[in-house]
């Protein structure tokens, strides 16, 4: 037992953790945690019961299936227990699962699944007898559920009497099926509980648990439930005299009256399962409900009833979930990287974990106020998030999983790669190391300079780069222009023939446009479309180089603060000296007419569409509208299934709302700014 200590220690953290987020969501109907959180802290609980058996208790979450609710309501028995569904992630757990399910029944050749889609809502279990619905019950525990068969009757997808046309009249039929707000209802629902000052739902699923659970039933009606039936139950009776297999049972349950999701699938191979489940991880967005996976079943009732239940799941059937955007994971170390601009960046060094459909092991910490603001300690739990395209952030800290030895983080006073003493500037978040001829800053500023959107000179890469600067070949980037074969040779492993294509590509890069150029000189707030914007308007280089603070202020889509950096840029004698140097080179500084055509085709947010909301920290709105349709995007005044991203300032009213209702991935300025200019 002493050896497992700290294991035991992290179960019992684990599992009183989780027991509060399970009662916050299933009792209170108002969560506490992100669900892809709760999943994860839920496998690692798992992981560890499985490598240490003795540390299983019957109490833990892994054992039980939801709560059972405190309420108002009668607790009644399920005729037959509603049961939970294992969990996928991905299909390599999908095809775990079906190797799990063959080695029960070895002699199977061909196989059918029904894929469904799991629709983001609360289960119920209905009862009818004689065709008259007799009981609504919530799953509950999955043994004890509560009746709230008025609250159900109030749902008009549910029949009050089944229709046995041309059927045979069944004395008892059970049936399950989910019970669902659609996202519409559900924004309408929040609006007016907010307009109320009442707390609101946190997502259309604890919004639809809530509503069931209500005591008076026409607060029920007026919500506008909706439900998909999904099995259908003869008690009593060898089902299969009445339908054979899933598909026939939903075929049944449609004859009967019910709504079922017209989106299921027959498949006859796991591939076939894997090509449903693709079609709808972007489908889904629009569709009216919200689903958060495909549960993938076992055709057959009768390889259903071989393959039988554990405790808690079908041993037949699995839920597919889609990939999750957020996850928590453990911070090993806190890293200072130095970038071109001289400013130490925290980043947090994390346990790989899996995050939309990536393996995500390191976030930027940003800054020490970020930091600050976080309470981020190494060894802490925390909670990354990554949406899309953006980068990954650590979202917030889960403090009860903090273990005492976690260690604060302490900015340096020195930077940690050419050892000067930092700065930080009052007013000022950022901490840089000032010393003009630090390593980091000249790697930097060289890696920027190559890269794709600036002088894009292919084969000098990161690696590369380290040498010539750490070798002393190149003290600035004009120095690029005066490398020849013979001094790439001194480098390690570095042929004739490759250097030679590198002297070419660099001096290839002489072609490139004065936009391209202006962008490589890495001046803070200049990304590539500020550039193109700034080139289009001072057409040489001498022209905004003799320009006033407020000509360059003037320029359509530049705010003031970037105004001000291009103009002290210039004012600073090392830069000027850089510009002769390239000047010397032959590099472009001015815009000839070819140069315009290739920097329209430079169209990063081509075919995404952008709705612009509220207060944005330093653009005006137009300004952010100017700068997204220069990049291609396009921008409505409205969100739709159809919006790619929601650009959200202060004070963001019913737009934000509708778009987290979607699940369409915000933006903040500084990420706009950041995806302009990656
Ligand atoms: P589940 O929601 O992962 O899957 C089972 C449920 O899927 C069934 O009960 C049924 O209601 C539903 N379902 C939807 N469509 C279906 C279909 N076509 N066929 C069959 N079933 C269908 O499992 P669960 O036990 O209800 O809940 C566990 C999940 O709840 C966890 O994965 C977690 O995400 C969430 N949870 C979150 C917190 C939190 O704090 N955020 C706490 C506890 C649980």
């Amino acid at each position: 037992m002493i050896q497992i200590q700290p294991e035991l220690k992290r179960v019992e953290e684990l599992r009183l953790l989780l027991q509060q987020a399970s009662y916050a969501y299933y009792v209170l109907d108002a969560p506490t945690m992100e669900d892809a959180v709760y999943d994860q802290l839920y496998r690692e609980l798992q992981q560890l019961e499985i490598q240490y058996p003795e540390l299983v208790s019957p109490d833990s979450p892994t054992q039980r299936v939801g709560e059972r609710p405190a309420t108002h309501f009668t607790s009644v028995r399920h005729n037959i227990p509603l049961y939970s569904l294992e969990n996928a992630f991905n299909i390599d757990e999908l095809q775990g699962w079906e190797q799990r399910w063959r080695r029960q029944v070895p002699k199977i050749d061909t196989v059918e699944y029904v894929s469904e889609l799991k629709i983001d809502g609360s289960a119920l279990a209905l009862t009818y007898q004689n065709g008259i619905l007799v009981r609504g019950a919530t799953r509950g525990d999955g043994v004890m559920g509560e009746d709230i068969t008025q609250n159900v009757r109030t749902i008009r997808s549910i029949p009050l009497r089944l229709n046995f046309d041309g059927l045979e009249p069944l004395e008892k039929v059970e049936v399950r099926g989910e019970a669902f707000l659609r996202l519409d209802v559900f924004k309408q629902i929040n609006e007016e509980r907010q307009k109320a000052g009442e707390q609101l739902f946190a997502n259309p699923r604890n919004a639809a648990a809530g509503t069931l659970r209500q005591l008076d039933s026409r607060v029920v009606a007026k919500r506008r439930l909706d439900f998909f039936g999904y099995t259908l139950h003869i008690p009593g009776r060898d089902d299969a005299s009445i339908a054979n297999s899933q598909w026939e049972g939903l075929e049944l349950l449609e004859k009967m009256g019910f709504h079922v999701n017209p989106n299921h699938k027959l498949c006859s191979s796991l591939a076939e399962v894997a090509e449903y489940y693709q079609y709808w991880d972007t489908e889904r967005l629009n569709l009216p409900y919200m689903t958060d996976g495909v549960v993938v079943k076992l055709n057959s009732f009768k390889l259903q009833e071989q393959l039988g239940f554990t405790q808690k799941f079908p041993r037949w059937a699995v839920a597919l979930k889609y990939a999750a955007e957020e996850a928590p994971t453990r911070v090993e170390n806190i890293a200072v990287n130095v970038g071109r601009t001289g400013a130490l960046t925290p980043l947090a060094e994390m346990r790989p974990v899996q995050l939309a459909g990536t393996t995500v092991s390191r976030a930027t910490l940003h800054n020490s106020d970020r930091i600050s603001q976080l309470d981020i300690r190494i060894g802490d739990t925390v909670i990354v998030r990554k949406a899309g395209e953006i980068i990954p952030e650590v979202v917030r800290v889960i403090k009860e999983l903090r273990p005492p030895d976690a260690q604060p983080f302490i900015m340096p006073t020195h930077c940690p790669v050419c050892s000067q003493p930092v700065v930080r500037e009052s007013g000022e978040a950022v901490t840089r190391c000032v010393n003009a001829s630090c390593a980091a800053i000249l790697k930097g500023e060289i890696e920027h300079w190559v890269s794709r959107d600036a002088l894009d000179i292919k084969g000098v890469g990161e690696k590369l780069v380290h040498q010539l600067v750490d070798k002393g070949l190149v003290h600035s980037v004009a120095d690029l222009y005066s490398l020849t074969t013979e001094k790439f040779c001194v480098l390690e492993r570095m042929g004739q023939k490759s250097a030679e294509k590198l002297v070419n590509a660099i001096a290839q890069s002489k072609n490139q446009p004065w936009s391209r150029v202006l962008y490589g000189l890495g001046i803070r707030h200049v990304g590539s479309v500020n550039a193109q914007l700034l080139t289009e308007k001072f057409t040489t280089v001498e022209q905004l180089e003799r320009a006033k603070q407020s000509d360059i202020e003037g320029v359509y889509g530049i705010g003031a603060e970037i105004a001000q950096s291009v103009y002290q840029w210039f004012r600073i004698s090392a830069n000027q000296t850089l510009i002769s140097r390239l000047q010397e080179t032959g590099l472009q500084l001015a815009t000839t007419e070819e140069a315009k055509a290739v920097g329209d085709e430079n169209q990063k947010l081509a075919g995404k569409t952008f709705v612009v909301t509220g207060t944005l920290p330093t653009l005006k709105r137009d300004e952010a509208k100017a700068l997204i349709q220069k990049a291609g995007g396009k921008v409505t005044d409205s969100v739709s299934k159809k919006t790619d991203f929601l650009v959200v300032g202060e004070d963001a009213g019913s737009k934000l709302e509708k778009a987290q209702a979607l699940g369409i991935t915000q933006l903040t300025e500084a990420q706009l700014l950041e995806l302009l200019q990656d």
